[in-house]
């Protein structure tokens, strides 16, 4: 049998998506390839009965998409609820099942980098659909005190309220001569090398950016100098992609992150 899976967004000409799922379907011995639809707002009903049509396993779903196709599932399961994104969807004899997990790949990232937000003081940067993937790790690993700061204000108040409204919320403009401990990238400021603002804040223990090229990000490069930790995107974006992976396959893969990373900053 042939596993069919793919990936729906756009653009997506510069995604590692295919990379990593064809490399997994490799390493599990499993029959099967990682496809990329780059679709118009107008086609996402006609490629999902397309999906279901020619039996595809799996689709992962990203940028802007995530919370449109959430219209096509019979069920979400309570990553997808918790955060109402879905970045992976199943197809199952039950209907179409929505998860997202960003939430699991976040969470591995700060894990595998001994990063741990508990009893610290935190801040968001960003409230687009990647920054809700912060805050199920947050609810667990409490800080001390949380703040979020976006550009557009109202956006992170709307975030806040994922996490029973206790963040303080202020503008990027606003952060200037505060001290965090850690501090975590979730806008797409820097992700075309473009340098990142620097707003005035300082950090005591890790940056964390959810872009991962280059390796030492826009952001990043702000405080390289710093002595302190710096995780850049690339263990969230494998860890995502494993964790759909298993939902699809069954299969529980160890990403081999060493490899990963000398096949993207090769
Ligand atoms: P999004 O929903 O479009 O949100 C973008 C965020 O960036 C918003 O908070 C936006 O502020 C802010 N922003 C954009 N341009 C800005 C600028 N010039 N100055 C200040 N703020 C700016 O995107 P997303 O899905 O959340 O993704 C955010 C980043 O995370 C992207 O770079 C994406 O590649 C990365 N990401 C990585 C992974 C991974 O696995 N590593 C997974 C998901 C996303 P406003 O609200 O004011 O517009």
């Amino acid at each position: 049998m042939y596993t069919n899976l793919g990936l729906i967004g756009n653009p997506l000409s510069h995604t590692f998506s295919p990379f990593i799922h064809n490399y997994f379907l490799y390493k599990a011995g499993i029959c099967g390839g990682y496809t990329c639809y780059d679709i118009e707002s107008y086609e996402l009903e006609d490629i999902i009965l397309m999906f279901q049509r020619y039996h595809f396993t799996g689709v992962n779903v990203t940028v802007p998409y995530k919370q449109a196709v959430m219209n096509y599932c019979a069920e979400l399961d309570i990553t997808a609820q918790n955060i109402g994104a879905v970045n992976t969807l199943h197809f199952t004899d039950n209907g179409i099942i929505g998860h997202n997990t960003d939430i699991f790949g976040f969470h591995m990232m700060l894990e595998t980098s001994a990063v741990n937000t508990a009893n610290k003081r935190v801040l968001l940067l960003g409230a687009g659909g990647a920054s809700r993937a912060v805050i199920p790790y947050l609810t667990i690993n409490r800080p001390d005190y949380f703040v979020i700061a976006n550009r557009t204000v109202e956006k992170a108040q709307d975030l806040s309220l994922l996490y029973d409204n206790k963040a303080d919320i202020c503008k990027l403009d606003e952060l200037k001569g505060l001290e965090f401990d850690i501090v975590i990238n979730a806008t797409s400021m820097g992700v075309k090398g473009e340098p990142y603002t620097d707003y005035g804040f300082t950090i005591k223990e890790a940056a964390v950016d959810m872009i991962y090229k280059p390796k030492i990000t826009s952001f990043l490069s702000l405080y390289s100098k710093n002595n302190i930790k710096l995780v850049n995107g690339l263990p969230m974006l494998i860890y995502q992609a494993a964790g759909s992976f298993n939902i699809w396959t069954g299969c529980d893969i160890t990403p081999d992150m060493e490899y990963f990373n000398k096949a993207v900053y090769k």
